[in-house]
C-alpha cells in the first residue's frame, strides 16, 4: 500500500507532512565505502548501519556521524556482518545506549565474533603503521553492544512505538551472507524497504533472497554489480563447476591451488564445493588447508545450523574433508612443502594475510594454480595481480619480492552479489515511488540510475550525495 498521491486532495498538510521521511546518506567518500543510512520516519530516528571503509585507515574509515550527532536514535538495525556495515556500530552504538539493534538470529552471534576480530586488526596496524586512532572501539564495547543485539525472525514483523507513533520492522532474509537481511519498515501504510546486500541465486550453504515483494513505496537499492553486464551463458553453477574443473587440472599436475576468500561465508562455501566434488570423484583426494578467523567462524556456522537451519553448513564435513592448518614460514619463492589444496583468507590477498605469503611461494612454479572467487578491489594485491599477470611478474611489497608469475592465475565469479538485471527486475516489480541507489561506485550508480530512469519514468530515482539531507 502506498500513500493516496497529493492529487487526490485528500490528505491534509499535516498528514503528508507526518508521511515525509527524512534519508541523509553517513558513507560520506560514497561508493561502497562505509555504510550507513539515518532515516527519520514519522517521529522514529532509525539507523541502518554503521559500516568501516575497507580503503581507509583510522577515522577516515568511519562513516561521518556529524549530521545526527544532536539526534538521539530510536532504532538501530544492522543488515550482514560484512564490516562495510558492521564495523563502526559499536560506536554508533554507544552514542544511542537506549536504542536496540535490530538483526537477525544469526547476525546476534556472529557480529561480536567479527568485532572482536576487527579490533585485533586494529591493534596490529596501530602499531605496524602508527595509526594512533586504533582501536576505534574497545572489548568492553563490544560487550555493551551485545546487550543491545535484538533477534528478529526473518519474515516476522515487530512493532516498535514511540508516543502515540508506530512503526513495524520487518526483517527478510538478503541471501548474500549468513544473516544478511533486506529491513522493510512500515510506517502509517507506507512501505520503506532497504535492500542490503542481496544475492538471490542459492550459495551451497545458503539460499538466495526472498525480498519483499508487491508494491513498495521507498526503495534504498544495493548497486554492487551495476558496472558490469551479465554475460549471457554464465551462472553460479557454470562458475562453480569451472572452479572445480581447474582446481583438479592443478591437483592433476601435481600442484599446489590457492583459493584467496574472505573469512565469513566464502571459505565455508568453499570448503563444501571442494567436499562435494572430492565426494563426485571430480577432484582426487588432496590434503585440505586453511588458516585464520574464518576457521573459527566454521564453528559459529555450525551452531547456528544446529540451532536454526537457516545455513547448511555442518562440522561433520569438516572432520571428514580433514582440514589441517598450514604452516605458514614459507619463505617468498620457495615452492610449498606440502601439496593441497589452501582455502585461506584474505580473499582480496591483502598484505600480511596468509593468502598474501602462500602466493608469494607458489606463484613462480607452474604446476601451481590460484584461483580467485570473490570481490577484489582494483588497488588491493589480489586485484594488482589479476590486472597484470600478463606481465609476467608481480612485486610483493612487503615482502620485498619480485616473482615470476609461472602459476596458473584464474577468477571464478561466485560473488555474493546479485546482478544488476535481476535488481531491477526486483525494482521493476515494488513499482516504488522512490529509490534510492546505495552500496556502489559511481560507474555502477549511473547505470542504474539510467536504467531505472527509463524503464520507471514515473518513479523518483535519487543517487544521494553523502551528508546531505533529502526529503521523500
Ligand atoms: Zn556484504
Ligand atoms: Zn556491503
Amino acid at each position: 500500500m502506498t500513500i493516496p498521491s497529493e492529487s487526490t486532495g485528500r490528505q491534509s498538510e499535516r498528514e503528508r507532512t507526518q508521511n515525509k521521511m527524512k534519508l541523509i546518506d553517513l558513507n560520506s567518500l560514497g561508493g561502497i565505502g562505509a555504510n550507513s543510512t539515518y532515516v527519520q520516519i514519522g517521529s522514529f530516528n532509525i539507523l541502518v548501519d554503521a559500516g568501516l571503509n575497507p580503503k581507509e585507515l583510522g577515522y577516515a574509515a568511519m562513516p561521518d556521524f556529524s549530521p545526527i550527532e544532536d539526534i538521539e536514535m530510536d532504532l538501530i538495525v544492522l543488515t550482514h556482518c560484512h564490516l562495510d556495515h558492521l564495523g563502526s556500530l559499536p560506536v554508533a552504538s554507544a552514542h544511542n545506549p537506549d536504542a536496540p539493534v535490530i538483526t537477525s538470529i544469526p547476525n546476534v552471534s556472529l557480529a561480536p565474533r567479527m568485532l572482536r576480530n576487527s579490533i585485533n586488526v586494529m591493534k596490529r596496524q596501530r602499531e605496524e603503521h602508527g595509526i594512533t586512532d586504533y582501536p576505534l572501539f574497545l572489548h568492553r564495547d563490544v560487550v555493551e553492544l551485545s546487550k543491545r543485539l535484538t533477534a528478529q525472525r526473518y519474515g516476522r514483523g515487530e512493532i516498535y512505538t514511540k508516543g502515540t507513533d508506530k512503526i513495524e520492522v520487518i526483517l527478510h532474509s538478503s541471501g548474500h551472507v549468513a544473516g544478511a537481511a533486506a529491513v522493510e519498515f512500515i510506517h502509517q501504510g507506507r512501505r520503506i524497504v532497504f535492500s542490503g546486500d542481496v544475492l538471490f541465486e542459492n550459495q551451497r550453504t545458503l539460499p538466495g533472497a526472498k525480498l519483499p515483494q508487491g508494491e513498495i513505496d521507498t526503495l534504498i537499492l544495493e548497486t554492487t554489480r551495476g558496472a558490469k553486464a551479465r554475460v549471457p551463458g554464465t551462472s553460479r553453477k557454470h562458475e562453480v563447476d569451472r572452479l572445480i574443473e581447474q582446481v583438479n587440472t592443478i591437483l592433476q599436475r601435481d600442484g599446489s591451488c590457492l583459493i584467496p576468500v574472505f573469512a565469513l561465508g566464502r571459505m565455508q562455501e568453499l570448503f563444501k564445493i571442494i567436499y562435494e566434488a572430492r565426494n563426485n570423484g571430480r577432484i582426487p583426494r588432496s590434503p585440505v588447508y586453511a588458516a585464520g578467523l574464518g576457521m573459527d567462524i566454521c564453528n559459529y556456522f555450525h551452531k547456528i545450523h544446529e540451532r536454526t537451519k537457516l545455513i547448511d553448513f555442518s562440522f561433520k564435513m569438516m572432520e571428514k574433508l580433514n582440514v589441517r592448518s598450514p604452516d605458514l614460514n614459507m619463505k617468498p619463492g620457495r615452492d610449498l612443502a606440502r601439496k593441497g589444496i589452501y582455502i585461506v583468507s584474505s580473499g582480496m590477498m591483502v598484505q600480511h594475510t596468509p593468502s598474501y605469503k602462500i602466493a608469494a611461494a607458489l606463484l613462480p612454479h607452474a604446476n601451481n594454480g590460484l584461483c580467485f572467487v570473490g570481490y577484489c578491489d582494483a588497488d588491493t594485491p589480489g586485484g594488482k595481480l589479476l590486472a597484470e599477470k600478463e606481465t609476467g611478474s608481480f612485486f610483493f611489497e612487503t615482502l620485498d619480492y619480485l616473482a615470476p608469475i609461472r602459476a596458473s592465475v584464474d577468477r571464478f565469479d561466485l560473488s555474493g552479489h546479485a546482478d544488476r538485471e535481476e535488481l531491477t527486475d526486483y525494482a521493476q516489480q515494488t513499482n516504488a515511488r522512490n529509490i534510492v541507489l546505495t552500496h556502489g561506485d559511481p560507474e555502477a550508480r549511473n547505470w542504474f540510475e539510467a536504467t531505472l530512469n527509463e524503464s520507471m519514468p514515473d518513479t523518483n530515482v535519487l543517487d544521494p550525495e553523502p551528508l546531505v539531507e533529502y526529503t521523500l
